[in-house]
């Protein structure tokens, strides 16, 4: 038995409420079950219940014991006062509030429907990574939809909270912030950090006042980087290499930057293919902040997929071409970046931009441009969407394959079919 299993008796009133009565024989009636709360605070919110003949309203616990209340130490934490009806398995305890009042108890151990408990506990031991998978397809569609809408919304929020960390550290400046978001997103996994200290290191607002010169925004990202430091040999510098050292020793003096070079070190190569070195990915970084200097703006103003497909069609400078690092030549002509970058930067960066600033603003329609472009993006294409869609599920979308990324990661393999729309289906069928 567990509390979240409880929580689903008593949020679906799927128990004997014939005679319901609180350990000391009053009578009970469930007029609202209340709202369930993930948040700090008793478990269901404005309930209203009818305890003997006087109608209450406030919030329910559920505890297995409870003399949990006590180990919780609910009792001296004022969220816990407006609390009407304590819910249990096991009532080993009188709990008294702070008034010395009994809060009145309800055990559900002998309520409790064996059937439902026995196919719980069957869901629960079945092994495999979607333990329901025998089931699910019984399931109405509407449950399934109504699942991936609740995960999709809880993934975006959860990537919009990464905006929000670096909103804080940049003290609301949403234009610095896209840009740190987007230097993180152009480092993918790999190199993901070291872009995002390159961007912390060389604020956007340097960079805007050589908007007209690649060369010295070159210069600027590749010194931040670590690549232009002097502890290689002679012959590993070329001409541009040489060139973008010179600028980058005097713009750094101009901007103070010296002390904040990263190490070259810090870069990874290890199993990328040469078109993604973070060489490329520099480089590639520079012409777009060179044609697209007021980054938020054009972002949160992306009409559709192919428009930011548009702007993303970005082609690194001459060097860049044909080279994959400062001593390795290319041996064709590197390509620019590719659709399925410019997807990644949509879904990582776009997005959570657009969720982010709806939040902030309270405005719905950012929401709704977020949802609009996932729905146009296609759909990812990897071992989680390939299981649903050997379940069964539809997964015609990027919105159908984040929430299923969501769902399987979050809800499955956690276990927590209880929170799900279709576990609790299964359940109550
Ligand atoms: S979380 Fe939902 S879909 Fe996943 S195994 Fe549990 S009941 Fe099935």
């Amino acid at each position: 038995m567990n509390e979240s299993f409880l929580h689903f008796l008593w949020q679906f009133q799927r128990f004997d409420k014939v005679n319901l009565q609180t350990t000391d024989n009053e009578s009970i009636s469930v007029l609202k079950v209340g709202k369930l709360n993930s948040d700090s605070g008793a478990d269901f919110q404005d309930a209203r219940l009818l305890i003997g003949d006087v109608e209450w309203a406030g919030s329910v616990e559920i505890h297995l014991k409870s003399s949990d209340w006590d180990i919780h130490q609910h009792q001296f934490d004022t969220a816990y006062q407006s609390v009407i009806l304590h819910v249990v398995w096991e009532d080993d305890k009188p709990i008294l509030r702070r008034d010395g009042t009994k809060i009145p108890t309800v055990t559900l151990r002998e309520r409790a429907d064996e059937n439902l408990l026995e196919k719980y506990h069957t869901l629960m031991e079945y092994k495999a990574t979607v333990p329901c998978q025998n089931q699910f397809g019984e399931v109405d569609d509407i449950k399934k939809i109504a699942m991936l809408d609740k995960v999709l919304m809880k993934r975006l929020q959860d990537k919009s909270l990464v905006v929000n960390h670096l909103l804080t550290e940049n003290n609301s400046d949403w234009e610095e912030t896209a840009y740190q978001i987007l230097a993180k997103n152009f480092g993918f996994k790999l190199n993901a950090d070291p872009f995002l200290s390159l961007a912390q290191n060389l604020p956007l607002k340097i960079l805007q006042k050589h908007r007209d010169n690649l060369f010295q925004i070159e210069a600027l990202i590749f010194g931040v980087a670590g690549f232009l430091e002097s502890n290689h040999k002679e012959e590993d510098f070329d001409e541009y290499r040489k060139n973008l050292q010179k600028e980058f020793h005097f713009l750094a003096s101009k901007y103070q930057l010296h002390h904040r070079v990263l190490g070259e070190h810090q870069w990874k190569y290890l199993r990328l293919r040469p078109a993604n070195f973070p060489t490329i990915r520099l480089a590639q970084f520079a012409r777009f902040i060179h044609e697209n200097i007021n980054l938020f703006s054009v972002l949160i103003h992306i009409e559709n997929v192919k428009s930011l497909g548009k702007i993303l069609k970005i082609t690194q400078s001459e060097y860049w071409l044909n080279h994959y690092t400062f001593k390795k030549k290319a041996e064709g002509k590197v390509p620019s970046l590719g659709s399925s970058s410019v997807e990644n930067i949509l879904i990582n960066t776009v997005i959570p931009l657009l969720v982010a600033y709806a939040n902030q603003k309270d405005n719905q329609a950012y929401l709704d441009k977020a949802i609009g472009l996932l729905e146009e993006l296609p759909a990812e294409n990897n071992h989680i969407t390939k299981h649903w869609q050997s379940m069964g599920l539809n997964i015609k979308s990027a919105f159908d394959s984040q929430a299923g990324i969501e769902w399987y990661n979050h809800f499955c393999l956690k276990k927590k079919c209880l929170e799900c729309t279709v576990g609790v289906a299964i359940l109550q069928k």
